[in-house]
């Protein structure tokens, strides 16, 4: 428990596990007991390390078990059709950072890697041949644990920076809800009850496929319409980018938008409008108690978020559009490493122990 919540208290750990407190008084050495005291674990040998692949970078950090950060490196890749690029610089950086963290290899317990696209977490491999195709078929956690030599959990980027929130961010306090990454693509991690939902497949959340308009644009996954057709990264910069002789990034059109750009600020305020509209149907579906919002798009703060408000109050069912908050995420660039570091606390299974 303490691994996976990190810093915490005897009395949250007696809610959250179901054992008593009673036990407190026969600690020998008076320790703890009350409280408020907040316990952390001591094992400052053992640390586990954390991949954030992107659509365009590669993130690495190792922590320890009391969840700080000891180290971080970030590098940027072109990964769509480049997976053993990404896999080869990600074990590189991985050597980096321990040895910049001072760890040794052997007391590192388990790695999770985030990946841009549905994971089949049974079959270690991309979930959709047509979302990352460039990964097709390939093992990746059975590859970086060979390049690695440790146990590795894989998992979808919008679901780890679902766990930073729920970890460690603004979904804490929170079991049922909604994380949606609005970035380059747009993904959802979904918790209920307290847990991930990953699906048959993996592709449980890909709320950027979402159909808005079946006669719409053609999207890369094959269908037509999607939302992220229409609210992506690259669909807002194309819509900005019509008569301008330069070109944009999607951090500038947020800046310009702040500056008051009239065209920046009505392309992020109608995204907020279509993700309002799939989310709409999330709320109807799950019924979260919150939606949060990250990703780089994210930046764009309330410019974003009241058009989703609006959208969903539009669109779902009175009784969960009324339930849900809207809010932004804590962590907008380091979410999906953060959350594959949370993953790695979490998946590490102790019987595995010697594998590490
Ligand atoms: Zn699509």
């Amino acid at each position: 428990m303490l691994r996976t919540l990190g810093r915490t208290s005897q009395a949250d750990i007696a809610r959250s596990t179901g054992l008593s407190r009673e036990v407190d008084a026969k600690v020998p050495d008076g320790r703890g007991g009350r409280p408020g005291v907040q316990l952390v674990l001591q094992d400052s040998s053992r640390a586990v390390v954390g991949i954030d692949v992107g659509h365009s970078h590669v993130q690495v950090a190792v922590a320890d078990l009391a969840h700080d950060v000891l180290a971080e490196r970030m590098c940027d890749l072109e990964v769509r059709d480049h997976a053993f690029d990404a896999l080869d610089r990600s074990a590189r950086m991985v050597e980096e950072v321990l040895v910049e963290a001072g760890v040794v290899r052997s007391h590192v317990i388990c790695a999770g890697i985030g990946i841009p696209g549905p994971v089949d977490r049974a079959h270690g491999t991309v979930g959709s041949a047509t979302i990352l195709p460039g990964w097709r078929g390939l093992q990746i956690a059975a590859e970086m644990e060979k390049r690695l030599g440790l146990p590795v959990e894989i998992e979808n980027d919008a679901n780890c920076g679902a766990l930073a929130e729920l970890t460690w961010g603004a979904g804490r306090d929170c079991s049922n809800f909604a994380y949606i990454k609005a970035a380059t693509g747009i993904g959802a991690g979904l918790v209920i009850d307290g847990k991930l939902l990953r699906g048959a497949s993996g592709t449980a959340g890909e709320i950027g496929h979402t159909t808005l308009d079946e006669a719409g644009a053609l999207c890369y996954c094959g269908n037509r319409g999607c939302l992220e057709t229409v609210a992506s990264g690259p669909a807002i910069l194309q819509l900005v980018g019509q008569g301008r002789s330069e070109s944009l990034t999607l951090g500038q059109v947020i800046e310009l938008a702040a500056l008051g750009d009239v065209r920046c600020r009505r392309a992020i305020s109608d995204a907020g409008t279509e993700i309002g509209v799939a989310v709409a149907g999330l709320c109807n579906l799950i019924n979260p108690e919150r939606v949060i919002v990250g990703g780089l798009l994210s930046r764009a703060g309330e410019l974003l978020l009241q058009p989703i408000r609006d959208s969903i109050r539009r669109h779902a069912v009175l009784a969960a559009a009324e339930r849900v908050e809207v809010v932004p995420a804590v962590f907008v660039e380091r979410a999906e490493l953060l959350g594959s570091l949370a993953l790695a606390l979490s998946g590490w299974n102790p019987a595995l122990a010697s594998r590490a």
